[in-house]
């Protein structure tokens, strides 16, 4: 590679971290309007968890880049999963800050734990891992929203109050604030890993009306299944209030105590 190819390659990360997420938009729209497909199989493996053994398969993704990881519970004899009846099926966005550094403002984490644990006692299941920060506007609009929503005061970090009202900032006031939405994940890919497997019939393990339509809308039949994390503190317990205020999630005040 020569000095102005490493260059060149250097200036097109810049612009992909800097990209706004309408291009990803553009391109899905582009690649299903001509059939063709979204993303690509890069590899499978069988894998021992501690809540079971599965099949891990990674997904890259043409519009985005990114890759998706996607696990099935239970020995898979065939591509085709006829026979693996209605499973379980969680569709979950990653969030970096809880899953690897155990961020205690949501819940997200405890969330993919409770649903691997279920689909382990029932040996299937299928766990999409959807690379798709900040609900769906990005890693850079997570942490732009984060900044706005928690503070340093003294050695602790605290929530920031809104100046009018009193009340604790959300993160999704945080996106609005920023010129982002609340939800903007696309579930497009989902669906089309499921039809992949030829899954057409799920329990989805998920209280957001968004991915219920997301998966419908691409013609999955889906019964919702709900799954509630008791709050571990006062700022995951406002957060969930937030996503049932603003988001519309199925999350009762029972579910929060
Ligand atoms: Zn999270």
């Amino acid at each position: 590679m020569d000095r102005d190819e490493v260059l060149r390659l250097i200036a097109y990360r810049d612009k992909e971290w800097d990209r706004p997420w309408e291009t990803e938009k553009e391109l899905r729209d582009f690649l299903k309007s001509d059939n063709k497909p979204l993303l690509r199989e890069i590899g499978r493996t069988p894998l021992p968890t501690e809540y079971g053994d599965v099949t891990y398969f990674v997904f890259g993704d043409y519009t985005s880049g990114k890759e998706h990881d996607v696990i099935i519970f239970g020995k898979i004899a065939e591509e085709k999963l006829k026979d693996y009846g209605e499973p379980l099926v969680r569709i979950h966005s990653s969030c970096r800050s809880s899953e690897l550094f155990h961020a205690s403002n949501c819940e997200c984490r405890e969330e993919l734990d409770l649903a691997m644990k279920t689909m382990g006692k029932e040996k299937k299941g299928v766990v999409l891992y959807l690379n798709q920060e900040g609900a769906g506007n990005g890693i850079r609009a997570k942490l732009s929203a984060y900044k706005d929503t928690f503070e340093w005061k003294g050695a602790e970090i605290v929530t920031r109050l809104d100046q009018n009202s009193g009340k604790p900032v959300s993160v999704y006031d945080g996106y609005t604030k920023k010129g982002y939405k609340t939800e903007n994940r696309d579930f497009t890919i989902a669906a089309e890993i499921l039809k992949r497997f030829d899954i057409r019939s799920v329990r989805l393990m998920t209280n957001n009306p968004n991915k219920i339509n997301g998966l419908v809308s691409e013609g999955i039949n889906v019964k919702p299944y709900g799954i509630h994390i008791k709050p571990a503190n006062k700022t995951v317990e406002e957060h969930l209030r937030a996503k049932a205020d603003k988001l519309g999630h199925s999350i009762e005040e029972k579910d929060l105590r």
